[in-house]
């Protein structure tokens, strides 16, 4: 395979994991761009800006370094050369991940980004939400994935170690406020692109929906 997939959809879908495992059997580089807004939620906590205060998020993340690795088999995450690769998987970048991707000069800085990583790779996986329809609309292959809500919030239950039902409740609570804020965004809203493949993971496992992304590459 050569060329650009894209792999949009909201969170708990398995989207990272099954991007990663296509790129890996595909030989190709991945790109989580999810990754890249946490960094920048990083930086900006770590500054003691407020995430909902637009401006300054601007200025912190206008001057931070971010660096993401492209290699599927090794997850590298620089904030201004310190590795915060399992930091930004914490509730704290979590919650506030939403409000900081939702600064126009954030986003126009970070997709600028993507395009030239993606732009150094022959083959290449990239993971978000708006990979299809605002980053690259001109990508080879675009897949949307997607998955019923309780689905959702079981299977990030499940990647987390997390087993009290109050627990799983309170992380769908969160995962439909995340659905909320970033589908109703005016300038990146969360949609499948008009010429992307629905992929629905529901009623399938992790290796059926790699197969099916596998198989849409090589047709
Ligand atoms: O995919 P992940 O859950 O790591 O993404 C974290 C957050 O980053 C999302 O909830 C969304 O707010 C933002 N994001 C985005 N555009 C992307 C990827 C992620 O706005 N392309």
């Amino acid at each position: 395979f050569r060329g650009q997939i894209t792999l949009d959809g909201p969170s708990g879908t398995g989207k990272s994991s099954v991007a990663r495992a296509a790129a890996t059997r595909l030989g190709a580089a991945y790109l989580d761009t999810g990754a890249m807004y946490r960094a920048a939620t990083v930086a900006v906590l770590d500054a003691g800006a407020d995430p909902e205060d637009a401006a300054a998020v601007a200025t912190v993340v206008a001057a931070a370094r971010i660096e993401v690795g492209t290699a599927a088999d090794t997850e590298v995450v620089r904030v201004d050369g310190v590795d915060v690769a399992v930091r930004i998987r914490g509730a704290e970048v979590t919650r506030a991940v939403s409000a900081v991707s939702a600064v126009p000069a954030v986003r126009r800085r970070l997709v600028d980004q993507q395009r030239a990583l993606v732009a150094a790779a022959d083959a290449v996986v990239v993971e978000g939400r708006d990979i299809g329809t605002v980053v690259l609309p001109d990508a080879t292959l675009k897949i949307y994935l997607t998955a019923a809500p309780e689905a959702r919030a079981q299977r990030r239950a499940a990647q987390l170690g997390i087993s009290d039902p109050a627990e799983v409740a309170a992380l769908a609570v969160d995962l439909r406020r995340r659905d909320q804020y970033d589908s109703s965004r005016a300038d990146s809203p969360l949609r499948p692109a008009a010429d992307a493949v629905i992929v629905d993971s529901t009623e399938l496992d992790r290796e059926g929906v790699v197969d099916r992304v596998v198989e849409l590459a090589r047709s």
